[in-house]
């Protein structure tokens, strides 16, 4: 078995990368958490675009640790705000995590907006690091255009207010398997595979 650190704190990461790995018949790979291994300091994100932050968080983990590391970076890019929350997604209402203020703040900056200027898309970069210094970055999105109120209960983050282009539901009411096929992060993380099954 090969180990490959997916550097997150996230078990339900973990688990889509697993199931990505299992449903594309990739074999011979253990996909651990940072949880798994000994502390490192971790950098902030500061980095400019999801591609920077991925590969740093990436390369950090696989230096710290020797073992060939995944990470990525995604966010919510809105189109009549020009691309923000973006790299911001996580705090942009300014508390880094708090999901609801997050959403409450974008529904409320584009309320009167009328649905064709709505457009928004989640967005995904991956990247993955040996130790040994090489890197390899994917980017992928989900297009899709913003509800006026919040629906659904699974997945996270900007979910509710999610309308995936060629769907009437949010990506809050899809269930994880659905969302996976769809998403920003499935689709860059298969985008990986061929450089993880080079590692198997
Ligand atoms: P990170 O890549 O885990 O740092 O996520 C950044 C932020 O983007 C999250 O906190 C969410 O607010 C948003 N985000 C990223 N991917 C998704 C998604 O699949 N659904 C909903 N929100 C997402």
């Amino acid at each position: 078995m090969t180990r490959i650190l997916l550097a997150t704190r996230n078990p339900k990461k973990l688990d889509e990368l697993r199931r990505i790995l299992a449903t594309e018949n990739v074999t011979g790979i253990d996909i651990i958490g940072l949880s798994d291994v000994p502390d490192f300091p971790e950098a902030p994100e500061v980095g400019a675009t999801f591609e920077e932050n991925a590969r740093a968080k990436a390369r950090d983990a696989a230096q710290a640790t020797g073992l060939p590391a995944v990470a990525d970076d995604s966010g919510l890019s809105v189109d009549a705000l020009h691309g923000m929350p973006g790299v911001l997604s996580a705090r942009w209402s300014g508390t880094h995590g708090d999901d609801k203020a997050n959403l409450d703040l974008v529904l409320a900056q584009i309320t009167d907006l009328p649905d064709n200027r709505r457009g928004a898309a989640f967005v995904c970069a991956a990247a993955l690091a040996t130790p040994a210094g090489e890197e390899t970055v994917v980017t992928a999105t989900w297009p899709g255009i913003l509800a006026r109120k919040p629906r659904g209960t699974n997945g996270f983050g900007y979910d509710p207010i999610f309308v995936p282009d060629g769907h009437t539901v949010t990506s809050a009411e899809l269930n994880p398997v659905e969302k996976d096929v769809l998403s920003h992060r499935g689709q860059a993380l298969r985008l990986l595979l061929p450089y993880l099954r080079a590692l198997a």
